[in-house]
């Protein structure tokens, strides 16, 4: 049953836009609801490369701004979320016919001084004969940069802003989608697909790319915002970084492929830029694949072929229409729209600038409030720190306690339920953990399915973690049953 009192904002889309708009506006003391149809970051935010980066190569276009935004967002964010984000180095072979060294120094230096780092090293040159990194790469390449950005667990984070809105009374509603909205009086009646409706001043509109046709469709605008639907792929193959460096690629037609150290033993390589029509069935194309796994053999010195591939995944991204310019050229800054009833839509963006994002909603939806999120830690975030410790020099040194304090239990087990649940998984290691679903437990499903919304297989093999990566198709099988009868029950 939901409450018949009037919403002061009711978002539409829970993924990490949306999700960090009702964290935020709960902070604030506005009554939130946040209404998701499918599960909590089901759409793009957890197909993203996983990156909390200013974007190098958006130097190239000028883009300081946004740059320098960014950057600085890596920082908050690695403060905020020290168990499910860290620093990663990456390591640009260089390859003279693409960019000239002189380009990629006077870059690089950029990037070192475009915002404040206290968590993130600074860039160097590389001797691929002599460093680590080299053990990778084809012989024939010599030189490198190495630099530093962020990894992030993008579909925790989703959860995390989700979860602490609801502990700030915000309604969080997913597997429910809005079918209509219709403008009477001073407010807005909403429809969703339960029968059920609520009542709201404001509506924001962070439906990803799905934005233009909630607009258009459920909120009968007719003003939409026109969005460019462009979908990016990846590949999980077997571990191709012998060292910790991920690899940041050139391409001959000037993109650039990642490839990154992911869940211990796998290499996550993308991504592509593919226009596509629809927002809907977002899946890797045979041509996706082929053009990932050549983009990676230009570079590796031992080639992967179809055969090494565990996984893929697609998203589409929601970038700003900008006539004139190709898709690896669309500005990935975001632009909020406001249309002439009042509402906000939300267009582009980035994981990195998503608490930005939510800030600059709000300062529209709720002027006279005050911004609070730049230093509260996201839930399992909140470990003890020593005063001027940084969030994750605080999270390594709880990390080694805490392994410390259960000798009982396989260190790695410790880290990887400290990584999943932060300072939660404290309670959980001092309970019994209950079925082992090989790797994955039982306490851990139920905490799942009681606090963070889980309902199915896939949102706690995929979602919730990435166990999906980890557990044969039978401790799946056996996972998805259990989520299924704990549903029922
Ligand atoms: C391949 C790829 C790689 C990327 N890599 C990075 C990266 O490394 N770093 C980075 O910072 N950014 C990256 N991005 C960008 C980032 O992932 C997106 O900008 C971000 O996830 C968009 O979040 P969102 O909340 O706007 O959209 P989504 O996550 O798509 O959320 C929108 C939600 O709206 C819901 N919805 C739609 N219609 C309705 C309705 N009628 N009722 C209720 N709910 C509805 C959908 O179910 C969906 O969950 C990447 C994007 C892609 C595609």
């Amino acid at each position: 049953m939901l409450d018949e009192r009037p919403y002061d904002l009711l978002i539409i889309g829970g993924g990490v836009n949306g999700a960090g708009i009702a964290r935020d506006a709960a902070g604030r003391g506005l009554r939130v609801a946040l209404i998701e149809a499918g599960d909590l970051g089901g759409g793009t935010s957890s197909a993203s490369t996983k990156l909390i980066h200013g974007g190098l190569r958006y130097l190239e276009f000028y883009a300081f701004g946004l740059v320098a935004k960014a950057l600085a967002e890596r920082e908050v964010i690695l403060d905020a979320a020290p168990h499910i984000s860290w620093p990663q180095a990456f390591v640009l072979p260089h390859v003279p016919s693409l960019r000239p060294a002189w380009m990629i120094r006077a870059g690089l230096w950029l990037y070192d001084h475009l915002a404040k780092r206290r968590q993130v090293p600074g860039s160097s040159s590389v001797d691929l004969h002599r460093d680590s990194a080299g053990r990778s790469l084809d012989k024939s390449l010599t030189r490198a940069f190495r630099y530093w950005d962020g990894w992030i667990d993008d579909s925790r984070l989703v959860v995390l802003n989700a979860v602490d809105a609801q502990a700030r009374g915000a309604l969080i509603r997913p597997r429910t989608r809005v079918v209509s909205a219709d403008r009477d009086g001073g407010g807005w009646t909403i429809a969703l697909d339960s029968g059920e409706t609520l009542r709201a001043a404001t509506i924001v509109n962070a439906a990803g790319p799905w934005a233009e046709t909630v607009a258009r469709d459920v909120l009968k605008l007719a003003d939409p915002a026109p969005l460019r639907l462009v979908q990016g792929a990846h590949i999980v193959t077997r571990r191709v970084n012998m060292s910790g460096d991920a690899f940041m690629l050139q391409q001959p037609d000037g993109r650039i492929v990642f490839v990154l150290p992911y869940q211990t033993r796998y290499s996550l390589i993308g991504t592509t830029d593919t226009p596509v029509d629809t927002p809907d069935g977002a899946a890797i194309t045979p041509q996706e694949e082929a053009y990932l796994i050549d983009a990676a053999n230009r570079f590796l010195v031992r080639p992967i072929t179809a055969a090494d591939i565990v996984h893929r995944y697609a998203g589409i991204r929601p970038l700003v229409l900008e006539e004139d310019k190709d898709a690896h050229e669309t500005t990935r800054d975001w632009k909020l729209v406001e249309h002439d009833c009042g509402t906000l839509t939300v267009v582009g963006g980035k994981i990195t600038t998503y608490r930005r994002l939510a800030e600059a909603v709000l300062t529209k939806a709720a002027p006279k409030t005050k911004a609070w999120t730049k230093s509260a830690p996201l839930p399992g975030g909140d470990v003890p720190r020593r005063r001027g410790e940084t969030g994750q020099l605080a999270f390594a040194r709880w990390l080694r306690e805490l392994i410390a304090r259960h000798p009982d239990h396989d260190p790695a087990l410790v880290t990887r339920l400290a990584r999943t649940h932060g300072t939660a998984a404290e309670s959980l290691l001092s309970q019994p953990l209950g079925e082992n679903f090989g790797g994955l437990f039982e306490a851990e499903l139920r905490r799942f399915a009681t606090q963070e919304w889980a309902r199915t297989g896939d949102d706690v093999l995929w979602r919730r973690t990435k166990m999906g990566l980890h557990l044969d198709a039978a401790a799946c099988a056996r996972v998805t049953a259990w989520m299924a009868a704990f549903t029922r029950s």
